[in-house]
């Protein structure tokens, strides 16, 4: 099998950096996209990662790391305009895009070359995202989807990193288990009772131990550990739900409130189930 070029783009620090871009007056400050009342924090600018504010954590307990944080209300129709134009540099180069998020995506190159090495390419596409959206992003270089999804995050901010198979299994092993992408914090927890905290520890356990413990997982963890990922990139994957959602800068904690925002959310929906010809059951 010839080996493969794969590359991630991930933007960086995307919503929050969004917004810095698009009002001055945030630039050089703590920023997290998300609600200020009850709500998680959505993204948070480099300033407020400083103070330990991150995705996913509460706006209350960011604020407490971090007094000076500002709040912005989260825009997604730019963030999907944003998502939109990178996707259309991606498919200057390669047909082969599977988009993970808004601001991530696979991309292969292999058959797309043209005489350029897949670093080079990734390089143009940095480039062309600065160029047209005002935005840093990073990329991973690898002969793997799993690789190429490590790399990215090795040079962040607007950074490349590049893994060539010959040091593919050492940079896995090297890796501690909590930053494995597709291993979550309850399986690397799970891991660590059994004495895996990093890739060299998962190297050492058999095929049969992992599958008998993570079903099966087990065989892909097998094959990571080794450097191993033979998934696709996927341009066609199927897309099982589609959803809608609003972002309030504090809880509806009245029932009729949340019904009334309940219903241009369902018809929503409803609407893109119709446009795709899609049929749903309860
Ligand atoms: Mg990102």
């Amino acid at each position: 099998m010839p080996i493969r070029r794969i590359i991630h783009i991930d933007m960086d620090a995307f919503y929050a950096s969004v917004e810095q871009r698009d009002n001055p007056e945030l630039r050089g400050k703590p920023v997290a996209v998300g609600g200020i009342e009850r709500g998680v924090v959505a993204a948070a600018s480099y300033e407020a990662r400083v103070f330990g504010v991150r995705s996913a954590i509460p706006s209350s307990r960011a604020l407490r790391l971090c007094p000076a944080l500002v709040f912005v209300r989260p825009r997604f129709d730019v963030y999907r305009s944003v998502s939109q134009q990178i996707r259309a540099i991606f498919a200057e180069y390669t047909p082969q895009i599977e988009p993970l998020s808004l601001d991530e995506a696979y991309l292969d190159v292999t058959d797309h070359l043209e005489g350029r090495t897949a670093t080079r390419i990734a390089q143009e596409i940095r480039a062309k995202i600065r160029e047209v959206t005002a935005l840093t992003a990073s990329a991973g270089v690898s002969y793997n989807k799993f690789l190429a999804k490590m790399a990215s995050d090795q040079r962040k901010p607007d950074g490349l990193f590049v893994i060539p198979p010959e040091a593919g299994a050492d940079f896995v092993a090297s890796l501690p288990i909590g930053k494995f992408h597709g291993i979550g914090p309850a399986t690397a927890a799970r891991m660590e009772e059994h004495g895996i905290r990093n890739g060299a520890d998962l190297r050492r356990q058999s095929q049969e131990f992992l599958t008998a413990r993570f079903g099966k997982s087990g065989t892909h963890y097998w094959n990571i550990a080794r450097g191993i990922d033979n998934r696709e990139v996927r341009p066609d994957r199927i897309r099982k739900s589609i959803g809608a959602e609003n972002t309030f800068m504090s809880d509806l904690r009245d029932l009729e409130l949340a019904r009334a925002e309940l219903r241009p959310l369902a018809d929503k929906v409803w609407a893109h189930a119709e446009k795709r010809k899609a049929a749903a059951k309860l």
